[in-house]
């Protein structure tokens, strides 16, 4: 039997690699965890990013090398630069992961391509269609739409707060023609976004041969595609391991970098840099989990507040028992606040560090790394490179490098007062039409659209 995969909340029987990821979120309300985590092999530092990629996913459950070998050729295809993931050194002890290589330059590309052909062939060995449904502060809605168009088999509606997200990020979405695509632009904030997906995803009612599910990063398959490039840039670096600082909002590339370090990549501290959306630091610091108003900062794809991957690590902190887990998070559903017990806080203290970067500390590195190393970073990787600065390290920095900065030329120009050039992924946006539907914040609305959107496929 291949790997098993358990809820975090729940005690239930384990299920494979498939059904976890056409599930996406547990019936009980969970997330998904492997019942173990695989030691990888030390590939040598030279290895082609393909074959981690097998290698995680093959170790993970996802099928046998052989098989998986033509998915991950057709999910990098999209990829333009050699290396997938180059590491660049912009000074002594400081590189950036450059993640922004992909169809649509964010990193979101790497974990939804891998996804997009997973599910493609579970689907077809299983004779069923599937009905996405994906919350997104910008980029993964991107991402997804690119990944799934034109999928004979699978139905994508995202769903993105109207006005929070970049005109790039939102163009990249709407100016799809695919007819299997649905944009909807809701009436509120990411974390609205966010609960609607779960909420519509634990009431919906699958028609006759569909399947529903979500390819936000609550679905484990999105967290296994990320942690090879963790993996690589580890093996790059000789000398003293590296700490990780990654950008975060939903906690999941922190999550897949906790992942690696766990399953033997050699990294010192893992950081999760978050902006003023600042609920981990606050978590961190007494313990208390709390909902809180979203505010907009110029890392748009990072202003979340209820950040639901903290649940994997929560899980693993509690020395994987769920029945902390339960409690704790019912009762941050119900009452908008939670407390978490001392033991299982020390233990999340000792496996990420948390940083929050306001706005003007991640204006000020944007300009730095311009001045300094020549650099032009998004904003993301601007909060990174804040928290990097911010906190001293004996060792080299990697710093993830999200997005391409153009996908945030507002931003980009404010402070560096450039336009910084267009990557061939963002080429010949501007003119197209665009598809997109409003939608109030009511779960009974992405239910109804939903129904529609099975009935007429
Ligand atoms: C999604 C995103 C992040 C945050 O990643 P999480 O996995 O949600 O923590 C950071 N930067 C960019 C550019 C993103 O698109």
């Amino acid at each position: 039997m291949g790997m098993q995969y358990h809820s975090t909340r729940g005690d239930g029987p384990g299920i494979g690699f498939d059904a976890c990821i056409l599930q996406g979120l547990a019936g009980d309300g969970g997330l998904y965890l492997p019942q173990s985590w695989p030691q990888l092999p030390a590939v040598d530092a030279g290895a082609h990013y393909s074959e981690r990629l097998i290698e995680v996913l093959h170790r993970f459950g996802a099928g046998s090398r052989g098989s998986l070998s033509p998915l991950v050729g057709r999910a990098l295809a999209g990829f333009r630069h050699p290396d997938i993931a180059p590491l660049r050194q912009v000074a002594d002890n400081l590189y950036l992961l450059e993640l922004f290589h992909g169809p649509t330059a964010a990193f979101k590309d790497f974990a939804m391509q891998v996804l997009a052909q997973l599910l493609e062939a579970a689907l077809a060995r299983l004779g069923q269609r599937l009905l996405l449904l994906t919350a997104t502060s910008g980029d993964t809605g991107a991402a997804a739409v690119r990944a799934f168009a034109g999928s004979a088999q699978i139905c994508l509606i995202t769903l993105h707060p109207k006005g929070k997200v970049s005109p790039v990020q939102r163009r990249q979405m709407t100016t799809c023609p695919a007819p299997n695509i649905l944009n909807l632009a809701v009436d509120g904030d990411f974390d609205a976004c966010q609960r609607m997906v779960k909420t519509a995803l634990a009431q919906a009612r699958a028609q006759e041969g569909w399947g529903i599910s979500s390819v936000n990063s609550i679905n484990w398959g999105r967290l296994a595609g990320q942690i090879p490039y963790f993996l690589q840039a580890a093996a790059r670096l000789d000398g003293p391991a590296a700490r990780f600082v990654v950008p975060t909002g939903n906690f999941g590339d922190a999550f897949s970098g906790w992942a690696a370090r766990t399953c033997g990549a050699r990294t010192g501290p893992i950081v999760a840099a978050v902006n003023r959306n600042d609920s981990l630091a606050r978590t961190w610091a007494d313990g208390r989990l709390q909902r809180l108003p979203t505010i907009s900062t110029a890392s748009v794809s990072m202003d979340v507040q209820a950040p639901s991957n903290l649940e994997r690590l929560v899980f693993e902190a509690a020395g994987r028992d769920s029945a902390p887990v339960r409690a704790v998070f019912e009762e941050f559903a119900r009452a908008g606040s939670a407390q978490l017990p001392p033991a299982i806080l020390a233990n999340l203290r000792e496996a990420v560090e948390v940083m929050a970067v306001d706005d003007a500390q991640a204006a000020q590195a944007m300009r730095l790394a311009h001045q300094r190393y020549g650099e032009i970073v998004c904003p993301h990787t601007a909060v990174g490179l804040a928290a990097a600065g911010a906190r001293q390290h004996d060792g080299p920095t990697i710093v993830l490098a999200t997005a391409h900065p153009a996908k945030f030329p507002e931003a980009v120009a404010q402070n560096l007062g450039l336009a910084p050039a267009l990557p061939p992924a963002l080429e010949g946006l501007a003119g197209l039409p665009e598809r997109v539907q409003d939608c109030r914040a009511e779960v009974g609305d992405v239910l109804l659209t939903m129904r529609q959107m099975m009935a007429a496929a």
